[in-house]
């Protein structure tokens, strides 16, 4: 494995959340709109979730994978403060192709989690309007958290990735134990949430036979799981790191290319599942 010694804010992932958090703010009267910080929005997106999608980002992450490809949405400081009046009137300029192409809504990030009253808000006028709503999301959330519990409320779909199997690749990779995520993933699975799974493919490191064929024992226990998407690792996102003066812990391992994909998506159909797809 050649996952380089991470920097100090890399050692603060999953910390940073538990200390002030600059969203969820509602006015200084409390009654206002909901306010977040939004990173960017793709009006058109294909990519995350079914038909065309409005997708927006969020900003601040309490992971720190290492092969992020949105390093630039980590810190809670970042982005531009919205409320979700400002969201909400912008995508609906874009109901028409939703409603016409199957598609809807997909909150992103960073992680939408940290800022769950204001998806729970936004999604909350999607259901009420028929607007399909995906949320993209690692899982490291608090699901006792009421808030939390609401935005899953009106979350039709979720795209939950898994990063790793054993509990301290996971913590290499991504700076958090898995634990959290796991009861993410129990949550939805109760509540029959449909789920979408998705895994970044790296070269030597989860794409070993080990991780793939303990991927598929876990994913068979989730009856909520629609389909298992397969995402190659590559270094479209590296020069973000370098925009914020940092390195990718994976600068030394190589991109995934299509014999990896294929390899990985039959130990995962040898190892019982039948909704494999595989992002070209
Ligand atoms: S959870 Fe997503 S946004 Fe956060 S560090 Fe990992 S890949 Fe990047």
């Amino acid at each position: 494995m050649a996952i380089e010694p991470r920097d100090q804010q890399c050692q603060t992932a999953g910390r940073e959340w538990a200390c002030s958090r600059p969203v969820d703010r509602r006015t200084a009267t409390g009654t206002g709109p909901i306010r977040g910080r939004v990173h960017s929005v793709e009006s058109m997106g294909a990519l995350d979730g079914p038909g065309l999608r409005y997708v927006l980002f969020l900003q601040g992450c309490p992971l720190r994978c290492a092969f992020c490809h949105n390093r630039d949405t980590w810190s809670l400081w970042g982005g531009q403060d919205k409320d979700v009046d400002e969201v909400w009137n912008d995508l609906l300029r874009y109901q028409s192709y939703m409603q016409a192409s199957g598609g809807g809504v997909t909150v992103s990030g960073g992680e939408p989690a940290l800022q769950a009253a204001f998806v729970a808000e936004l999604f909350r006028r999607c259901r009420e309007a028929g607007i399909h709503t995906a949320l993209d999301t690692s899982g490291y959330a608090r699901i006792e958290r009421a808030d939390v519990r609401e935005m899953l409320s009106y979350t039709d779909l979720v795209l939950m990735d898994i990063k790793a199997m054993d509990p301290g690749l996971h913590r290499s990779l991504t700076g958090v134990d898995p634990g959290r995520i796991r009861r993410f993933a129990s949550f939805l699975a109760d509540q029959r949430i449909p789920v979408w799974i998705r895994v970044v493919l790296i070269p030597g490191i989860t794409t070993t036979e080990e991780n793939l064929v303990a991927l598929a024992s876990y994913v068979r226990t989730l009856p909520n799981v629609e389909r298992v998407e397969l995402l190659p690792y590559t270094k479209l996102g590296d020069h973000k790191w370098a925009e914020q003066s940092d390195r990718s812990p994976l600068a030394g391992v190589r991109e995934a290319d299509q014999s990896d994909v294929e390899r990985a998506a039959a130990i995962l159909k040898a190892g019982g599942l039948h909704h494999v797809w595989i992002d070209s």
